[in-house]
């Protein structure tokens, strides 16, 4: 069976992209499916797009794409100020001609015999966050209580792939909420619709450093977690004066 590697929300982080490039070449994948927000934050926006052309069998738009091609509307400031200074450098940098019109071709959900990929959610491919807040967890033990959840799985027949949240983890038809950590061999999807959030490569916001991504075989899911040179990711930002240093001080927190 295939062995595939599902990455997301790279966030111009090219240190972090290529460690775990690195890591899933080392465990033998057979294609690399990307789950968009490459761009945004980080210091490489442009030669991270360049690289996750070049290995990615299919790429999905995320909002930090749809930002930069039509503005930042609903972002915060420092978001806001990332995807302006990301766009100034796909305008002005000579190895980015055609990454505008590539990132505006990028579909918002792919299906494929084993899977389903989107940024957000099933119900709102781009935006929609689902946290594990919004499982039965956290909300009375009816599905009736968990609408946001039940809209997803309305939408799913196998498993789904998303990221967005930056938070690695599962949720099960049973609308739960399953750490990576609970699943250390891996998570056995069984073919049935479920929720896997394959956390953040260039952005982890759990606490966790190290840089997040998932391996599937069409079957089962294992997380993985890739150290990498986090001092050197925040320095470049750091160097960028129009790039805030909060965002650099996140990424050695990992918030
Ligand atoms: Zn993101």
């Amino acid at each position: 069976m295939a062995l595939t590697a599902i990455i997301s929300d790279i966030h111009g982080n090219l240190p972090a992209l290529e460690a775990v490039l690195r890591d899933a070449r080392s465990a033998g994948i057979d294609r690399v499916l990307c789950l968009g927000d490459i761009v945004g934050y980080g210091a490489d926006p442009v030669r991270c797009l360049e690289l996750v052309r070049e290995v990615a069998d299919q790429i999905i738009m995320g909002n930090h794409e749809h930002a930069v091609l039509v503005g930042p509307m609903g972002f915060n400031p420092l978001a806001s100020a990332a995807v302006q200074w990301t766009r100034r450098q796909f305008d002005t940098s000579p190895d980015a001609s055609d990454g505008l019109d590539f990132l505006g071709r990028l579909p918002h959900r792919i299906d494929d015999d084993e899977l389903v990929l989107v940024h957000g959610s099933p119900s709102q491919p781009l935006d929609e966050y689902l946290f594990r807040e919004d499982t039965l967890e956290h909300l009375p033990r009816s599905r009736d209580y968990a609408p946001k959840l039940a809209n997803s799985f309305r939408l799913i027949d196998r498993p789904c792939f998303v990221g967005h949240t930056h938070v690695p983890g599962v949720i099960p038809e049973t609308m739960t909420w399953i750490e990576p950590c609970d699943v250390p061999e891996g998570f056995d999807t069984q073919g049935r619709p479920c929720l896997v959030n394959v956390g953040s490569v260039g952005q982890p916001r759990d606490g966790v450093r190290d840089a997040s991504y998932a391996l599937f075989d069409g079957r089962a899911v294992t997380f993985r977690r890739v150290p990498y040179d986090v001092e050197e990711a925040a320095r470049r930002i750091f160097d960028t004066d129009d790039l805030p240093d909060l965002l650099g001080e996140r990424l050695l927190e990992a918030w």
